[in-house]
């Protein structure tokens, strides 16, 4: 079985940025598991996996427009620190939910001047060129219920 829409994929992989540093990677006993073609992970990656079959490996280099988009200064912005309602401490590198134009998105603090405080919207890793090393490690149909719901079911899923 190779790699093709609405299959049930386990890979392990490490993502590093250009310069070598790792950014994240699967853990031995937890393989990242994901429905191809359901927007589950980044579309550069899905694109480099499609028609892979179980053993193989691949590194990819994926471009910010086929990962987590470019940066766009726009969805940084200055706000007073009057917005941050009840006792909430606010500091630098702190994360919150905020309501964008296309629903709810992570923000994060990254810069306290005073009472000014600056709030990006970006993705933390918008703008970055991403580097994969995976390894197929599984390949599986997916069920009715997973395809229906777009995520996969299993030991994590917590709606039964
Ligand atoms: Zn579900």
């Amino acid at each position: 079985m190779n790699i093709a829409d609405n299959k049930v994929i386990s890979i392990h992989y490490t993502l590093t940025n250009t310069q070598g540093k790792v950014l994240d990677k699967s853990e031995a006993e937890h393989p990242l598991v994901y429905i191809q073609g359901a927007n589950n992970i980044i579309p550069g990656l899905e694109q480099a996996l499609n028609a892979k079959g179980v053993g193989d490996k691949i590194n990819v280099t994926i471009a910010p427009e086929q990962a987590y988009g470019v940066r766009d200064e726009q969805m940084i912005n200055v706000v007073q620190r009057s917005m941050f309602t009840g006792d909430m401490k606010v500091e630098e590198g702190m994360q919150f939910q905020a309501d964008g134009n296309t629903g709810p998105v992570i923000v994060t603090v990254t810069k306290i001047d005073g009472d000014e405080i600056t709030v990006d919207g970006n993705h933390p890793l918008a703008g970055e060129t991403l580097v994969f090393d995976v390894e197929v490690v599984d390949i599986r149909e997916a069920t009715a219920d997973e395809l229906e719901h777009g995520h996969v079911h299993g030991a994590g899923c917590n709606h039964g």
